[in-house]
């Protein structure tokens, strides 16, 4: 029978990755939006210590759960002058969709057709679901229509899982030291906050959370939020002839204002960036307008913060009694130049990918990763795929065979690292200090 597992390794990994997988996602992880301490729900802690005991079962004995809920452990190298090399995921789930109750479904040998799902009338067309439609054949993995899957990332946390113990249990493949960090709160961007790069002492790492198979992503938005706040006079609507200010209407004229037909989510692809107010509110006497700002080009991002402030300036400049509060806040950096220097940390990953019998595809990130921030923190860090699609959605979906190919590629990035030009490239500090 035809297997459509890109290798033999992958096809020995699928069982015991998705065991794993499905383990994973049944537990809550959501992250809190309104985080008071680290992680911001107790559900990432259960993970982390459930991550920590299976560690220990593969016989990474240093594993451990920090206060703050990141998991770090070590799976010592057996090839000598090899650097240390980080692998990283995160625990949490998207606040956007419910993550409670997640009951996966496996679609064995997809057919091609039409997904749909038991609970809350979902259902995933490969006419408008895009890479569904390339996925006949594989395994397919859902939710029950009701709930996020949580492939984004417990695809990625169980995709190292599964290729660590692979390692674990064969010695005789060469390996660099591996470090393995689980990362509480990436889908609130607090991810990389309490990272400690130092103590990870890796010199380059991998997050394991892209989507289509074959994916290497090396760029990332920059990212801002623009918080706005319009002071307004209030007084009771009856005696409020010349006297009322209302803020929240100004607010509604700011929204209005900005484009609408350029430089919004839905019209902008590919390197374009764009402004999303996503969150009005108040009252007549004081109301806030945030935007999130992304663009590939710094500069670029300051002309979408200056057009949001000019028109705001505008606006509300035009009444006297009110006033205006522009705060910006930089949310996280585009990872490219950061990872420029360490180009052999990309090769590397490239050529795991192609010994997978991939072709590796450099895609930019609309968004960003715990690498961006931890690149800029002085640990490059590009994104590989995990087989994940439709993230922070109930039509959150994963293909077995993708995530496995996933795992695979992990298993051969060991290798990729203890080749001789890539151990010198990593002994001289990175291209930029040779
Ligand atoms: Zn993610």
């Amino acid at each position: 029978m035809a297997s459509s597992y890109s290798s033999p390794l992958a096809e020995e990994l699928a069982p015991g990755l998705l065991e794993r997988f499905d383990r994973y996602v049944r537990i809550e992880s959501t992250a809190g939006r309104h985080r008071r301490q680290s992680p911001s729900t107790p559900g990432q802690l259960e993970m982390g210590r459930l991550l920590v005991s299976e560690l220990k079962d593969i016989g990474l004995d240093d594993a451990f759960l920090d206060d703050n809920g990141y998991v770090v452990a070590t799976l010592p190298g057996n090839v000598e002058g090899a650097p240390v090399v980080g692998l990283i995921a995160h625990v949490d789930t998207s606040p956007d969709a419910p993550g409670a109750g997640v009951e996966p479904i496996v679609h064995r040998d997809y057919d091609g057709g039409v997904i749909e799902l038991p609970r809350g009338g979902t259902v995933l067309d490969p006419a408008t679901v895009g890479a569904l439609a390339s996925k006949a054949g594989h395994d397919i993995i859902t939710s029950s229509g009701d709930t996020l899957l949580g492939a984004d990332d417990k695809a990625g946390v169980a995709e190292i899982m599964t290729a660590i113990a692979h390692l674990a249990a064969h010695p005789e493949l060469p390996r660099p030291t591996f470090r393995i960090c689980f990362t509480p709160d990436e889908e609130i961007g607090e991810g990389a906050t309490l990272f400690d790069v130092e103590r990870f002492g890796a010199y380059g790492a991998y997050t394991l959370d892209g989507s289509e198979a074959g994916e290497l992503q090396e760029e990332t938005f920059t990212a801002a939020e623009v918080t706005l706040t319009i002071h307004g006079v209030d007084i009771h609507p009856g005696f409020a002839k010349d006297i009322l200010v209302n803020a929240t209407r100004l607010a509604a004229r700011i929204v209005a204002a900005l484009p609408s037909d350029r430089l919004t989510p839905e019209t902008t692809d590919g390197r374009e960036g764009y402004i999303h107010p996503y969150e009005i509110g108040g009252d007549a006497q004081r109301s806030t307008v945030v935007a999130i700002v992304r663009d590939f080009d710094d500069d670029l991002l300051q002309q979408h913060i200056d057009l949001i402030r000019t028109t705001a300036e505008e606006i509300v400049g035009a009444e006297p009694r009110a006033k205006l509060e522009v705060d910006v806040h930089h949310q996280y950096p585009n990872m490219k130049a950061h990872l420029a220097p360490y180009p052999e940390v990309v090769t590397a990953a490239e050529r795991a990918i192609s010994a997978e019998g991939l072709e590796a595809k450099r895609t930019v990130i609309r968004g960003g990763t715990d690498g961006s921030r931890l690149s800029a923190m002085g640990l490059p860090t590009p994104n590989i795929f995990t087989g994940g699609h439709e993230f922070h959605s109930v039509r959150e979906w994963a293909s077995l065979h993708d995530m496995a190919s996933a795992a695979a590629v992990i298993v051969h990035l060991a290798e990729a690292w203890t080749a001789d030009d890539l151990k010198a490239a990593a002994a001289g500090g990175g291209a930029a200090a040779a």
